[in-house]
């Protein structure tokens, strides 16, 4: 994957195309119908969303990704992941999320992750599984605490709008975690990637342009070392 180093990288959406500096990588919810056409540009996940995992049995997930995996139209797996809010029954959840580990270490692809109240039993699948793909937890919104743990055992953490909200959590320490473990990502919200990479440099004290290679280097990482994390 060649990516430009002075491209913003929105490392989580859904329906969002790319302007003309950016890198968008799109969520594709597994049981729809969808084409896939990577330009440089947009690259693509599938995976069944927590909300949907009674959508499709573990058999058919296990076809339908197998058959982007070797048609090499997918980067990672995902999102899949745990809601303990909204969804399928929480062993259906359980079940499918267990589906998408087990495929991502079969293929050694990383793992985009959607958690909800959930952060807990996910950290406790990365023990237990002891999976050695990279897994990042998506739109992150929890503690400084949960987010140190989780950095801890070799999570990546991408950020979405709330860090522009004053009183939120991830506003008070988005500052200190560590610059090689977050992506920035605009998900379906009404916010552009632009903005938040400004709001993020301006909390780092770096450049916009540090901050583009830094996410971009990131992703590299993200991406090809999925065999030791
Ligand atoms: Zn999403």
């Amino acid at each position: 994957m060649n990516l430009s180093k002075d491209f913003y990288l929105n490392f989580h959406a859904h329906q969002q195309e790319p302007g003309e500096d950016e890198i968008v990588i799109q969520s594709q919810f597994l049981q729809q119908n969808f084409t896939m056409q990577s330009d440089g540009k947009i690259f693509y996940t599938a995976g069944l969303h927590p909300w949907h995992a009674g959508q499709m049995s573990l058999d058919q997930i296990e076809k339908k990704l197998g058959k982007f995996i070797s048609e090499k139209k997918i980067i990672a797996i995902g999102e899949s992941g745990l809601d303990k809010l909204k969804g399928a029954k929480w062993e259906t959840q359980f079940q499918v999320f267990k589906k998408h580990i087990e495929i991502s270490e079969k293929f050694q692809l990383p793992l985009v992750i959607h958690s909800v109240k959930a952060h807990n039993e996910i950290l406790k699948l990365k023990k237990d599984t002891r999976a050695r793909s990279n897994w990042v937890i998506h739109n992150f919104t929890g503690s400084k605490q949960m987010a140190m743990d989780f950095i801890d055992h070799g999570f990546y953490l991408s950020i979405c709008h709330h860090i522009k909200n004053k009183n939120s959590r991830i506003n008070h320490f988005f500052h200190q975690l560590p610059k090689d473990k977050i992506f920035l990502e605009t998900d379906d919200f009404d916010i552009s990637i632009k903005e938040l990479y400004q709001i993020a440099a301006d909390k780092m004290e770096i450049s916009i342009e540090k901050l583009k290679l830094q996410l971009i280097l990131n992703l590299q990482a993200f991406l090809n070392d999925n065999k030791t994390g």
